[in-house]
C-alpha cells in the first residue's frame, strides 16, 4: 500500500448494521468498503478518521429503480385526483405538455433532494417527456445528479404513439422515430459508463405498450445492446393495459414484449401487476427485473405485484417510488414501508419480513440495474451508506433498530455517504438552500398550471 494508501474511515460501532460480521463497523477507503470490523473488534491497519455511528442504523444506500422526475411539479393536483391510471394520464399530459427546461432543472433537483434524505444513493429516472424545447431534458438531470452527487441512471425515456394513430397520448408530448433514437445513441455516446462504480448510466425506455409502437421497442433495444446498456418500460400496470394489448396487438402485454425480444436479464420493467401463473414463471426463467411500486399501485387502484411469487421464481425485484404525480412524495424508505404493508396483506404476516423488503430496496435494486458493486455493504463494494437515527419519538421503545426503520415509520435518513463522499450530513444536504428550492418548484408548478389553464 505506502503511499497509495487511501483515507481510511471508521464507522465505528453502529447501534445496528445490515451487515454480517460487522457489529463494530466497517472502514471505507475513498470510495469503496474495505473491511467488515467483527464485534469488539479494531480494524486491522491504520485508520485516519473515526465517525462515531452509535446512534445510527447503517443500511447500504437504497436505490430507487422508477420515478418521473417532472411529476413532481403536478403532486396532488385535483384535476388528476380520484382516477384510474388511463384517465389519470389523460387528465395530466396536456399540463406536462408545459414544462419547460428551466421548470425541469427545479422538478429533478426536488425529486433528487427528497430521494437523498430519504437514504437513496442510486436514483433511476425515467423521462418519457420530450415536447417542443425539452429536448435537452436528460442533459438537464445530468447535470442536477452531478451537483448532488447522487449515482444515477437517467433512462432515455419516449413517446412516439399518439392518439391519432392509436396511441393514448396527443400530439404534443411525443417524438418521432428517427429523433428519438439519434438523441438515445447521442446520450449513450456521451454519458453511459459501464466501469465498476459508475456514477451515471444511461438506459432505454420506450414509455408503455400504449404510447410507442412495436417498431420503436425493438430498435431501442438492438441500440442499448450494442451499447451495453439497459432497458426500462413501464408493463402490466392495469386491466386497460391488457385490454389495450389484446385489442391493438391480440396479445397480452407479455407476450407482447416477449415477441418484441424484451423478455430478457437486461430488461427490468415497472409495476409488473396483472401477471399469471403461466406468466410469473416465464418472467422468473428469464431472470427479468420488475419495479414493484406500491403507494402509486395502490394510489390509481392498479393492483398489487406479485412480488414474492415473482422473486421465488427468479425474477429480480426492487422497490420505486414512481413519479411523483401518482405516490405523491420521491421517499424511499416510506416506499419500502408502503411495500411491507401491502405485501404482508398480500403474502400473509408469515411469508414476507421487513428484511425482504430491505433487500428489494438495496440488493435486488442493484441486481435490477445489472450492478454487484452497489447494494450491499461487503468489502470491495461502492462505499454508499444510508444511517438513520432512531431516537426520536416515533421510535421511543422499539426494541429492534432494523425493523424499527419499517415498523415504526423512518422518513428521512441523518447521513448518507455515495461513493465515500457525505451527500447528507444532519438530514440537510450541504451547501443547499432548501427554503429557496422549495420556493422555486412553487413558482414553477403555478406557472405551468397558468400555462396550461391559459392554452386549454
Ligand atoms: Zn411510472
Amino acid at each position: 500500500m505506502g503511499d497509495e494508501r487511501g483515507i481510511r474511515t471508521w464507522i465505528k460501532e453502529p447501534l445496528a448494521i445490515l451487515a454480517s460480521e460487522a457489529g463494530s463497523g466497517i472502514v471505507v477507503e475513498d470510495d469503496r468498503i474495505v473491511e467488515h470490523v467483527p464485534s469488539g473488534k479494531s480494524p486491522s491497519a491504520p485508520i485516519d478518521a473515526v465517525f462515531d455511528a452509535r446512534n445510527h442504523v447503517v443500511l447500504p444506500g437504497l436505490i430507487n429503480t422508477h420515478h418521473h422526475f417532472f411529476q413532481t411539479l403536478t403532486r396532488a393536483s385535483p384535476r388528476a385526483q380520484n382516477k384510474s391510471l388511463f384517465p389519470w394520464l389523460r387528465s395530466l399530459y396536456p399540463v406536462w405538455a408545459h414544462i419547460t427546461p428551466e421548470w425541469l432543472a427545479i422538478a429533478t433537483r426536488v425529486a433528487l433532494v427528497e430521494l437523498l434524505k430519504s437514504g437513496c444513493s442510486t436514483v433511476v429516472e425515467h423521462h418519457y417527456l420530450f415536447p417542443e424545447g425539452l429536448d435537452a431534458a436528460i442533459d438537464i438531470e445530468v447535470e442536477a445528479v452531478r451537483e448532488l452527487g447522487l449515482r444515477a441512471v437517467l433512462t432515455r425515456g419516449s413517446m412516439s404513439l399518439s392518439e391519432k394513430d392509436g396511441g393514448l397520448p396527443p400530439h404534443t408530448v411525443v417524438q418521432a422515430e428517427d429523433c428519438i433514437l439519434a438523441d438515445s445513441e447521442r446520450l449513450l455516446n456521451r454519458y453511459h459508463a459501464t466501469h465498476d462504480g459508475a456514477m451515471l448510466q444511461i438506459a432505454l425506455a420506450p414509455c408503455s405498450p400504449f404510447s410507442v409502437t412495436a417498431g420503436l421497442m425493438c430498435e431501442s433495444a438492438e441500440l442499448a445492446r450494442r451499447h451495453n446498456a439497459r432497458l426500462h418500460t413501464h408493463l402490466s400496470e392495469t386491466n386497460d393495459e391488457i385490454e389495450y394489448c389484446l385489442q391493438h396487438f391480440g396479445r397480452r402485454p407479455l407476450d407482447y414484449i416477449e415477441s418484441l425480444g424484451w423478455l430478457a436479464d437486461d430488461v427490468w420493467v415497472a409495476h409488473g401487476i396483472h401477471f399469471n401463473d403461466e406468466e410469473i414463471a416465464r418472467i422468473g426463467a428469464a431472470r427479468m427485473g420488475i419495479t414493484h411500486c406500491p403507494s402509486s399501485n395502490m394510489v390509481l387502484a392498479s393492483g398489487c405485484c406479485r412480488a414474492l411469487e415473482l422473486e421465488m421464481a427468479g425474477a429480480l425485484i426492487s422497490i420505486g417510488v414512481d413519479g411523483s404525480a401518482s405516490n405523491d412524495m420521491s421517499n424511499l424508505i416510506v416506499e419500502a414501508r408502503q411495500a411491507f404493508l401491502l405485501q404482508r396483506l398480500h403474502e400473509g404476516a408469515e411469508n414476507i419480513g421487513y428484511r425482504d423488503i430491505l433487500r428489494w430496496a438495496t440488493e435486488g435494486g442493484a441486481r435490477c440495474l445489472g450492478r454487484t458493486e452497489i447494494g450491499s455493504l461487503i468489502p470491495g463494494n461502492q462505499a454508499d451508506l444510508a444511517m438513520f437515527r432512531v431516537d426520536d419519538l416515533a421510535f421511543a421503545g422499539a426494541e429492534d433498530p432494523i425493523a424499527a426503520l419499517l415498523l415504526c415509520g423512518s422518513h428521512y435518513a441523518d447521513r448518507v455517504m455515495i461513493a465515500g463522499e457525505w451527500r447528507l450530513i444532519d438530514g440537510e444536504v450541504p451547501g443547499l438552500d432548501m427554503a429557496n428550492l422549495i420556493s422555486e418548484q412553487r413558482v414553477a408548478s403555478r406557472m405551468l398550471f397558468s400555462k396550461a389553464n391559459w392554452a386549454s
